[in-house]
């Protein structure tokens, strides 16, 4: 497995992006105030991808976050991807769910597992524009990923794929995917095995599009895969090595959404904080009354320790030290701040909260899905107690 290690100096825990970090974060920052969040509600309720703003996002190369400098992007670390995400969800979290999809979630099994020349494929399609899907869920599989039933094949050198996968995110344009199926069920984790997938593969099949509470400036669809041949030389890291590079890919993911979630965090504390400036009852701004305060100050210190958690995360992946259990940490937490925050702002704002003229009910709905997809947060908690009961203790992580 090619663990990803970048070149943020293990010595010492900063509190501090780098020069370069900072100056990535703030043009994102912008891009974001003036392209997405102005539209972000009216795209919400028309149900809107805007793919006009992604190719604006891929020339700007925060489409291809993921792309190692290697193979031509920018080599950006992970905390400074995550930042990334976390800028792009304050304005709107759709849009963050797209790019964490193609350039992370999808790209992560090409980055722990491929080969060279796999990694030339995939990449060179995505900086020349091709966003990608990550096709793991099925009807019958969705926290148990690997009881699935889409299986593959074996037909010479090459694999049949046949099968359905179901709320593929980005599934209405992804030009490629990376796809698990099964060679027999009765083989467990070891029948596991990971292919690049080129949409315009014959049999390959864009079914429903659903419907959603939020995020929906995203598209989710339902994949098929019908008698799909795909060639010997797309199946990463081997026959039957599926398995560990779904872990891994998880694993890293798992932060990816922690930086978005607390993205809609921070947004949702921003609105209540200006919206509570401005609001008078009983002759004064409602920000001056206690009730109010106590709610912001929890507000921002659970956000706070949200963002603390991912960075660490972060800061771990891009130091080559463990890091399962904080990705896992900080995924679960930030999603569940991100639902309470945004439930707060909603109160924050009383009736005018519950209405689309004002952005905190999106928000909150925005935020719901973070607890849902990457593994519900009750597979986050499962994860994490196992890792510590089998440890025996909780030990201070470095
Ligand atoms: C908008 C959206 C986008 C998505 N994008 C993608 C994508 O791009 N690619 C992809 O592959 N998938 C994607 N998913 C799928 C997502 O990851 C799954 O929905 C999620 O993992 C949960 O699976 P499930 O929906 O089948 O729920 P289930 O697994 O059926 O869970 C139902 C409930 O039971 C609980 N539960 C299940 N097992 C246990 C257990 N052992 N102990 C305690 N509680 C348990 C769960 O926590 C949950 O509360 C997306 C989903 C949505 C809605």
């Amino acid at each position: 497995m090619n663990t990803v290690v970048n070149s943020v100096a293990a010595e010492g825990f900063g509190f501090k992006l780098t020069e370069e970090q900072e100056m990535i974060r703030q043009m994102t920052a912008e891009f974001a105030d003036k392209e997405i969040k102005p539209f972000a509600g009216e795209w919400d309720i028309k149900d809107h991808v805007p793919m006009d703003v992604l190719k604006k996002m891929h020339d700007l190369g925060l489409t291809n976050v993921g792309v190692p400098a290697e193979y031509g992007g920018q080599g950006l670390d992970n905390l400074t991807r995550y930042t990334v995400i976390d800028e792009i969800s304050q304005r709107d979290a759709g849009i963050g769910t797209t790019i964490v999809a193609s350039s992370l979630l999808a790209t992560d099994p090409v980055m722990v597992g491929a080969n060279d020349e796999q990694k030339k494929w995939w990449f060179g399609r995505m900086l020349e524009g091709a966003m990608c899907g990550f096709c793991l869920t099925e009807p019958g599989a969705g926290s148990d990923a690997l009881g699935m039933s889409t299986k593959c094949t074996k037909d010479g050198n090459d694999w049949i794929l046949n099968g359905t996968k179901q709320f593929i995110t980005n599934g209405g344009f992804a030009k490629q995917f990376t796809v698990f199926a099964t060679i027999d069920k009765a083989m467990g984790n070891k029948g596991i095995c990971c292919f690049m997938v080129d949409k315009d593969f014959p049999g390959v099949k864009i079914g429903k599009k659903e419907e959603k509470l939020g995020i929906r400036t995203t598209s989710t669809t339902e994949v098929i895969f019908e008698d799909v041949r795909v060639p010997g030389w797309m199946c990463i890291a081997g026959e039957g090595k599926g398995t560990p590079v779904l872990m891994e890919t998880l694993d890293f993911s798992r932060t990816a959404v922690a930086g978005m979630a607390t993205g809609i965090a921070t947004g949702a504390l921003n609105a209540a904080i200006d919206y509570s400036n401005e609001r008078k009852q009983f002759g004064k701004s409602i920000s001056s009354f206690q009730a109010i305060q106590f709610m912001l100050a929890d507000m921002a210190t659970q956000t706070e320790a949200a963002r603390l958690l991912y960075q660490k995360a972060a800061w771990a992946q891009d130091n080559g030290l463990p890091f399962k259990m904080l990705s896992n940490m900080a995924k679960m937490y930030a999603a569940d701040t991100a639902m309470k925050v945004s439930i707060d702002a909603v109160q924050i704002f009383g009736g005018y909260g519950y209405v689309k003229e004002y952005p905190v009910e999106k928000f909150m709905r925005d935020a719901k899905i973070m607890q849902i997809f990457e593994g519900t947060v009750q597979v986050q908690r499962m994860v994490i107690g196992k890792y510590l009961t089998t440890a025996g203790k909780y030990t201070y992580t470095y």
